[in-house]
């Protein structure tokens, strides 16, 4: 089959400590100090060869992510920027739907023919952090697209539980390619869905919301903000194509941050009040928890979920005389994410269609990701077999 593949050599950054672990598995902890020289092009790559419990994927759509966009940037000495877990060469691509054309002999819950999306991280259920209900930190991590092949491809075989059949979302639509599209964008909800209700543990109805960052998991936590109830939602964002989506999609308020103080707005709009709750999407928590922590309501929370390799200045004391928590959260697997993020868009609660600005067929995946690295864009939409 065709595929979208990455390779990178491994060369160890003279300050860095490799573990034996990294050099017995060759997968780098921290893949921006290990892999140089990313090289990504459209290629051939051995069909998937399903086991019993697995079914095989025609991928239908498969999203940009800004990770991928990490994978293609490279810092003044060839690395690349993606600070996480990475194993190559291998196929990119996480966030996808598709239909089910085989299934192993053990598969139950689905069939040929299913239209499904799925999981990007690969827990293995038998860690203690799995074994303990926190499947977004298991020990045994594999991760598609990361470290296992992924979905910019014509097909990927995945075990069946992590697939979530959203035949529901197509009864919305009414139109199947549409539904794979808005599928495609299940994973990144549901990193936001995660992060702003299982983590952070939600907001009330009528709470005002900020959200610092309208890129996809910006967007979407805006979208799910909105259906949630909250009182009035504030999104930051330096795009001016994702400010317009961020109004698209919800918010009662958009601003450049570089053109206000975005604690004066929020002070100013909630008539000193403060924000209940502040979602850090910008992947610059060295400049936005600072804005956070001089808006903060009393029992406000902030959660994190930006990715950011650096320490954040923070003054405890107006968490302390805020009555105020920061959460951090990363993955999107367990605690009901899915099958919600599902009935939220199957029910039209949660409508993302309109930040999809782009297709690409699977000989412009390289293309695409190009495109992202604009940062203009809301999502990305990969169709490797149209
Ligand atoms: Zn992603
Ligand atoms: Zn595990």
């Amino acid at each position: 089959m065709k595929g979208m593949i990455l390779d990178a050599k491994w060369e160890p950054r003279a300050d860095y400590q490799l573990s034996e672990w990294e050099r017995s598995t060759g997968k780098a902890i921290t893949g921006s100090a290990v892999w140089r020289h990313p090289k990504l092009e459209v290629g051939d790559w051995p069909d998937p060869q399903p086991g019993p419990r697995d079914v095989v994927i025609e991928v239908q759509a498969c999203g940009v992510c800004g990770s991928d966009m990490h994978f293609y940037e490279t810092d003044d000495e060839g690395y690349i920027l993606y600070p996480g877990l990475t194993k190559f060469p291998t196929i990119l691509g996480h966030e996808f739907s598709g239909k089910v054309v085989e299934v192993g002999s053990e598969v139950e819950s689905l069939t040929v023919g299913d239209m499904v999306t799925a999981e990007e991280m690969i827990w293995c259920g038998r860690c203690t952090p799995c074994r303990n209900g926190f499947p977004n930190h298991c020990t045994n991590l594999e991760e598609i697209g990361f470290t296992i092949p992924g979905a910019f491809a014509q097909y990927i075989a995945m075990d069946e539980k992590y697939c979530w059949p959203i035949d529901a979302i197509a009864e919305r639509f009414g139109d199947e390619e549409k539904a794979y599209e808005v599928g495609a964008l299940t994973e990144p909800s549901c990193v936001s869905y995660n992060a702003m209700f299982e983590r952070a543990g939600g907001f009330r109805p009528g709470h005002y919301v900020s959200v610092f960052g309208a890129g996809p998991i910006g967007l979407a936590a805006i979208g799910l903000a909105r259906a949630a109830g909250a009182g009035t939602i504030v999104a930051f964002e330096i795009s001016g194509p994702r400010r317009d989506l961020a109004e698209q999609v919800g918010a009662d308020y958009v601003y450049d941050p570089r053109e206000v103080s975005p604690h004066e707005v929020l002070m100013t709009l909630s008539h000193g009040a403060g924000f209940d709750f502040h979602f850090e999407a910008a992947g610059a928590p060295h400049l936005t928890v600072p804005e956070m922590e001089q808006a903060l309501a009393i029992n406000a929370k902030i959660v994190q979920i930006g990715r950011a390799a650096q320490r954040v200045p923070m003054y405890l004391e107006s968490f302390q005389v805020r009555r105020a928590q920061a959460f951090g959260a990363q993955g999107h697997s367990g605690h009901e994410n899915f099958p919600n993020v599902i009935r939220m868009v199957a029910a039209g609660r949660l409508d993302l269609s309109e930040i999809i600005t782009a297709h690409y067929g699977l000989e412009g995946v390289v293309d695409a990701i190009a495109q992202s690295t604009k940062r203009t864009d809301g999502k990305i939409i990969v169709k490797p077999n149209l």
